[in-house]
């Protein structure tokens, strides 16, 4: 393949054009190496598609600001990696999934001349747990959307039956209404600007070439996702009208409150209650992780609120071999019930203690001595 073209430079515009400015751009050029115009022109095909996809890239906010971070990396599927960037994971996660370019012909959400119309995207809200988020996970997922009509392989068309030349605009697809003194261009209102009419509509979809169904979608969430994080399927949304290429589908997800550990990026953080006696002298104590219990040692001296790091047990990277750290917060309990044995044990101990066997309490207090006088 050659060395894929800049954007920007596709488009003929400045790396911070604005809006109006790419549209104006990109619209020129379409004219200029539209299909219909240049018939068996393969070149002028080929730079319509690479203007199609410079478009669609920078015509989009999301889409653009990847673009000018990542570069054409960005837009590489799974296959390509190089994007990782958290919060907009392009990434195709789904089955049969193909290139995010893989259809743009009538892109951009409006229709072309001849009526076709990107399928709207659409987004879907998953809720996974912290353990799948940490493994990866295949989910399935049922979503309701317009899907191209069977029957008559969506154009809308009764077996037999074919579109024909709207009578009203002759094919134009907008009509010329006088205004006062001004003539203007209208959308023919015999086709909807399509510029042909179906002489007897299907009966699955009346015509619209499109139905509601209901589909399941088999996702693939990838090891170390965060909540926010978008998957996105291109072609995984609503059908296109006339023909025009689907719509994409995006999954955002929502990783559930666990009951144990609170997440930090790739640290996971948790707190673990210890007996006051293995604070003081030292010990171990059994910490969980996402793949069981592991033993901590307690140095002797431990004060409570104290974090000690396990490292390499927390989250993995999304990409790349990475992993988080699990940091444990010590909470020193104080026995709230003691028999007589016990407490002559500590009442002991106190004794022993007199003034000088708790650093931070006398620090304290030599700090604030000046409040008790
Ligand atoms: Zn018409
Ligand atoms: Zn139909």
């Amino acid at each position: 393949m050659s060395r894929k073209r800049d954007y920007y430079e596709i488009l003929g515009v400045e790396r911070t054009a604005g809006d109006e400015e790419i549209k104006r751009a990109y619209r020129k050029l379409a004219v200029k190496f539209h299909p219909d115009k240049n018939p068996g022109d393969r070149e002028a095909e080929e730079s319509f598609k690479e203007l199609a996809e410079a478009y669609e890239a920078l015509s989009d906010a999301d889409k653009r600001a990847a673009y000018d971070r990542y570069g054409h990396a960005a837009f590489q599927g799974a296959a390509g990696g190089g994007f990782h960037d958290p919060f907009d994971l392009f990434r195709d996660a789904f089955q049969g999934g193909g290139g995010i370019f893989e259809q743009f012909f009538g892109g951009g959400g409006g229709s072309d001349a001849s009526g076709r119309q990107r399928g709207s995207d659409l987004r879907y809200d998953l809720q996974i747990t912290l353990e799948e988020a940490a493994k990866g996970a295949e989910k399935e997922i049922e979503i309701r959307k317009l899907e191209t009509c069977e029957p008559c392989t969506g154009s809308g068309a009764a077996k037999g039956s074919k579109a024909v030349v709207c009578p009203t605009c002759r094919g134009r697809g907008q009509v010329v209404v006088s205004r006062a003194i001004f003539q203007v261009a209208q959308t023919c209102p015999g086709c909807h600007g399509t510029g042909r009419i179906i002489e007897k509509p299907c009966h699955s979809c009346q015509g619209e070439g499109r139905v509601e169904k209901t589909s399941r979608v088999k996702i693939r969430i990838p090891p170390g996702i965060d909540s926010d994080s978008r998957l996105r399927s291109t072609g995984g949304g609503e059908a296109g009208l006339r023909g025009g290429p689907p719509g994409d589908l995006y999954v955002v997800i929502h990783v559930k409150e666990h009951e144990v550990f609170s997440r930090n990026a790739m640290d996971l953080s948790c707190e673990v209650p210890i007996p006051f006696s293995t604070a003081a002298l030292g010990g171990e104590i059994r910490v969980p992780t996402l793949d069981g219990a592991v033993t901590l040692k307690i140095p002797a001296g431990t004060q409570s609120g104290s974090t000690f790091r396990i490292r390499g047990l927390g989250m993995p990277a999304l990409q790349g071999a990475a992993k988080g750290d699990i940091l444990t917060q010590v909470q020193v309990e104080v026995p709230t019930r003691l028999n007589a044995e016990q407490r002559e044990a500590l009442q002991r101990f106190a004794a022993s203690c007199g003034e000088h066997n708790n650093p931070i309490h006398t620090s304290f207090y030599d700090r604030v001595k000046s409040f008790f006088t």
